[in-house]
């Protein structure tokens, strides 16, 4: 991990912004020698989607989603102090990061969160108590960015966000789940911690914005990654129908695999289109304008990426017959991403939520 901190693998994972040329100066040089001045959000498209090619969703998620859902909102929205120290740590993979927002009673709708964090009579410090759930790089992480009620009411308002360290009263335990447990995905829980109050990120009471403002960017890396098990899964169909052989012919040659080859191929394509076309909105606009346009549009994007990811899982299995499903040999990018890509189609908001935005 920290190899891939020392490559500029991690800094690229949040894409264009200050923290690149923070991590130049500490003499870090980004893939491919790219400048950091010219890195875009299509380079890190690549980086998401060429890390997705390694087919193991889990261990994917084991190296670096808390980082790139978790970090941001420390860069954009917090205080310096924190952009340096715990940017620099992040990034070059010397401490680990996760976003803790959700919790058992609050999933889809993230306002209706428990976790609360109460001001001291000093004001120097809060004192957080509560249990974030399905937290990704929980089990291993260092930093927890998390979302707690610091004011009354159940609304939007009341919300915060703050950064929490690994310490007393905090404590993790592992969630089984249907993919690695390589993701570190935890329940993660609070008793009592007390957090300085210059580890608040963004306006007190009013960190909903943020949250929202860091879903967006949240949500297209799942596109990227999901569209590079896309990739991955209907080149490995091709592989096979090309190289297998039925009824004295290839299987590439029967017309119903030619057919359901063709469906997903367009399927995948235009995920692609679309990706494209998000991307170069994002790189002609700044962090506040994509914020108040993209929502929408990468909403949809996320909802088409897991739809087709849905279909695309499904007929290749057909075309890779058994090893589809079986954990070894010619199938098993297929099997590990059918397992997983379900995944994708919850977290970071689910299918219902991106169709409904
Ligand atoms: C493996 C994994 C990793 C995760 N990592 C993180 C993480 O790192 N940090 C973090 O904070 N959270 C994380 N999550 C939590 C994730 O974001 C939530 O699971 C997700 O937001 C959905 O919440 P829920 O599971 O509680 O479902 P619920 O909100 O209970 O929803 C249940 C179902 O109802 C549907 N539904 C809900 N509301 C509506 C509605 N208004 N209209 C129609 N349908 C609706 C949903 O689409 C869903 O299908 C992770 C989850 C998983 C499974």
């Amino acid at each position: 991990y920290r190899k891939m901190g020392a490559a500029g693998i991690l800094a690229a994972r949040i894409g264009p912004g200050p923290h690149l040329a923070m991590m130049e100066r500490a003499g870090v040089r980004l893939p491919g020698g790219v400048p950091a001045a010219q890195f875009d959000f299509f380079h890190e498209m690549l980086v998401h989607q060429e890390t997705a090619r390694l087919g193991c969703p889990g261990f994917v998620d084991g190296i670096g989603a808390g980082l790139v859902i978790g970090l941001p909102p420390v860069m954009h929205f917090g205080p310096q102090w924190m952009k340096e120290e715990v940017g620099m740590k992040v990034l070059t993979g010397e401490k680990i990061i996760a976003l803790a927002i959700s919790e058992a009673y609050a999933g889809s709708d993230v306002k209706a969160l428990r976790t609360v964090a109460r001001r001291t009579p000093d004001g120097q410090s809060f004192v957080v108590s509560g249990m974030k759930k399905w937290i990704t790089n929980g089990t291993f992480a260092d930093y927890f960015v998390t979302a707690v009620r610091t004011g009354e009411g159940k609304g939007t308002k009341g919300i915060s966000l703050m950064l929490i360290e690994r310490g007393e009263g905090v404590d993790t335990k592992p969630i089984k789940t249907s993919y690695s447990p390589a993701a570190g995905t935890a329940y993660v829980e609070f008793d009592e911690v007390v957090v300085p109050a210059r580890n608040l990120i963004g306006p007190l009471d009013d960190g909903f914005k943020c949250i929202m403002a860091n879903f967006n960017h949240e949500r297209w890396m799942i596109a990227c990654i999901a569209q590079g098990y896309n990739r991955l899964v209907l080149s490995d169909a091709y592989k096979w129908a090309a190289q297998r052989s039925v009824f004295g012919k290839k299987l590439i040659e029967q017309p119903v695999i030619r057919n359901k080859l063709s469906h997903m191929t367009f399927e995948v394509e235009g995920v692609e289109n679309t990706l494209d076309h998000l991307t170069y909105q994002m790189n002609n606009m700044s962090y506040k304008e994509q914020t108040a346009k993209l929502a929408g549009p990468i909403a949809l994007l996320k909802l088409q990426t897991t739809r087709v990811a849905h279909r695309v899982q499904d007929d290749a299995v057909q075309i890779l017959g058994g090893r589809g499903i079986t954990r070894t040999g010619m199938g098993q990018n297929v099997e590990r991403i059918g397992r997983a890509y379900k995944f994708m189609a919850v977290y970071g908001g689910s299918e219902e939520i991106m169709s409904d935005l």
